[in-house]
């Protein structure tokens, strides 16, 4: 994703905005399953000098699999952010700078005319993984005796599953009678 900088120049300290899709793949990502993932991108740059400060949104809808009831189901990932990226006009230590590999916060460069988003947004998307997939927050999950959905079907393992010493001892008391 790129912002023309001579664009933004002609609307400096105004906010402009920028909508765009962008195949996973072309930002260097692949997720299993999700080969023609799309990253919906909405942003707003605004030209401040030495500076454009970029604020703005993108979300991703993959296709992945509950962790609890293995059923297919759709995960969005979502980051809003504001930036600030210097101009920094020295082409060599804008290598130098992606070399020591220092994308942290606050420590965003472009240099010429063309502002590229694209490494951002790939770091971006790497660390918003999410921790568990789940079809809904409250979801029952498999039984982990019968395998049985307990969203669509109660099953009896947990009445069944009693202490075998008491089952032996409920078998006498019937044999008693
Ligand atoms: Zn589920
Ligand atoms: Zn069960």
């Amino acid at each position: 994703m790129k912002v023309f900088i001579t664009n933004l120049e002609k609307h400096a300290g105004k906010f402009v905005p920028y909508s765009v899709n962008i195949p996973l793949a072309s930002l260097g990502i692949q997720v299993p399953g999700n080969e023609e993932g799309i990253m919906h991108v909405n942003i707003q740059a605004s030209y401040l000098g030495d500076q454009v400060l970029i604020r703005g949104d993108w979300h991703v809808d993959l296709q992945d699999v509950c962790s609890r009831c293995l059923e297919q189901t759709v995960c969005r990932l979502e980051e809003q952010f504001t930036e600030e990226f210097a101009r920094l006009d020295d082409p060599v230590s804008v290598d130098l700078h992606e070399k020591e590999g220092s994308w942290e916060q606050n420590d965003f460069v472009y240099s010429g005319e063309v502002l590229d988003l694209t490494e951002y947004l790939r770091q971006s998307f790497l660390m918003s993984q999410p921790f568990k997939v789940l079809c809904r927050e409250d979801c029952r999950g498999l039984c982990p005796v019968c395998g049985v959905d307990q969203n669509y079907e109660e099953c009896r393992c947990q009445e069944e599953n009693i202490d075998p010493r008491l089952r032996v001892l409920e078998e006498y008391k019937n044999k008693k009678q």
